[in-house]
């Protein structure tokens, strides 16, 4: 023993391949992967629920979005493609309705803002119409307010003013305040009735024309990326002994074996070499393995043989 140069053990002969054992085989390795999509978009719409933005959507892209007069008609972000004149286009995102404190978890808003992260232009409606008893001023402060909580990147995002539903206002002070608002912040202010059309062909140039001026966000974001490394348990091995036979299995006896020609000489060499160093050999050994007892090595069923 320990003496023969061609190895400390060898196979006599590969006899046949052995059925698989269910209870031994190796468990396929099993991992809950979560992978977010975001979304790409170049333009995110923006504002309190109701404003409009449903409405803007369906009216400008090819997007179905739900449209109904309640609160947060929209539960998920939809994406449209607005065809421009050159014919080079862009995709807008409906944000669904962020509310206060919505960087805080609170309510839908913090899934959705995920979902503005990438858009290079912001249009931030505001219902001037004085409808549902809204203060555009305030909600344009307050919405601001949660970009900023939840990324200061976000939050230099570039937003125009959509002073929405003018075709229903009582009279013209939100819309002044709106457009004092805006001048204040130094943000160009378009107003449109999203329902009736008036003013929104006007906005779109003008998007697609900043969007030209803009640059495209890089697309990778390094503290985003999670990469998920399956375990390779490289040594991994097991033996068991049945009724005589010995079982050797494991990740690292498959790869082993999915490397070797049972066939041939000099890969059974390399068989044997690679037991030995894996400390498979010592440990049959040491489990009193002998001459001419039956070894399955994954699923290949062999002889030892000294
Ligand atoms: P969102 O929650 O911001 O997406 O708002 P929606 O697009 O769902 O609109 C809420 C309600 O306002 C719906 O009943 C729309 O029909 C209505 N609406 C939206 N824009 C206008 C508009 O410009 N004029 C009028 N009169 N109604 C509008």
């Amino acid at each position: 023993m320990g003496e023969d140069g061609r190895g400390n053990s060898h196979f006599k002969t590969s006899t046949r391949q052995a059925p698989r054992f269910a209870e031994d085989g190796e468990k396929g390795e099993e991992k809950e992967v979560i992978l977010e999509l975001k979304l790409l978009a170049d333009v995110g719409l923006l504002g309190f629920p109701n404003v409009g933005k449903s409405t803007f959507l369906k009216a400008v892209t090819d997007a179905k979005p739900k449209i109904a007069n309640y609160h947060f008609t929209t539960l998920e972000p939809n994406l449209g493609v607005v065809k421009t004149k050159d014919g080079n286009g862009f995709v807008i995102a409906d944000i669904p309705g962020i509310i206060e404190g919505a960087s805080e978890g609170v309510g839908l808003g913090i899934q959705f803002l995920r979902h503005v992260e990438r858009t290079r232009l912001l249009l931030h409606f505001l219902d001037v119409s004085g409808q549902e008893g809204r203060n555009p001023v305030e909600d344009f402060y307050a919405i601001n307010q949660e970009l900023k909580k939840y990324s200061e990147k976000l939050s230099t995002r570039k937003q125009i003013i959509v002073a929405n539903k003018v075709d229903i206002m009582q009279d013209e002070t939100l819309v002044k305040e709106v457009e004092k608002l805006a001048k204040k912040e130094n943000l160009k202010i378009y107003q449109i009735s999203a329902a009736t059309g008036q003013g929104v062909q006007e906005l779109i140039d003008y998007v697609a024309t900043t969007l030209k001026t803009l640059p495209k966000e890089d697309l990778i974001e390094i503290e985003d990326k999670v990469v998920y490394t399956l375990e390779e348990k490289q040594d991994q091995w097991t033996i068991k002994e049945e009724n005589g036979v010995f079982i050797v299995s494991g990740k690292a006896v498959e790869r082993l074996m999915g490397r070797v020609n049972i066939e041939d000489n000099e890969s059974m060499y390399y068989l044997q070499k690679s037991l030995k160093s894996m400390g498979i050999e010592d440990k049959l050994k040491e489990m009193g393995v002998c001459e001419g007892d039956t070894v399955i090595l994954a699923d290949w069923e062999l002889e030892w043989y000294e």
